[in-house]
């Protein structure tokens, strides 16, 4: 599964199919706006000209995009973590 987004393999290692929670890494984005230009309802560029998410419980009609944002970062700094009632119960 080379080049597989990290998401990828955490989701389907989990074979879930609850909610995404998508996170940026600021050490690896390099502010090109990617992320943005796909999915603009969860991903912006803040003003020191990195990206941040500005919706961390995106809703499932958008989980595409986002899955495709982080497919196209090029330095796969979104990461996309499932989680759901376990993980709820776990905090
Ligand atoms: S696509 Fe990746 S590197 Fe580009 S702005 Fe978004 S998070 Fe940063």
């Amino acid at each position: 599964m080379a080049g597989c987004p990290r998401f990828v393999l955490r989701v389907l290692a989990l074979g879930y199919e609850g909610l995404v929670k998508p996170i940026i890494d600021k050490e690896l984005c390099i502010g090109d706006g990617i992320c943005e230009d796909i999915c603009p309802h969860v991903f912006k560029l803040g003003d020191e000209g990195l990206a941040y998410v500005v919706d961390t419980n995106p809703e499932a009609d958008l989980w595409d995009k986002v899955e495709e944002a982080a497919r196209e970062c090029p330095t796969d700094a979104i990461l996309l973590e499932a989680y759901g009632p376990e993980q709820e119960m776990a905090a």
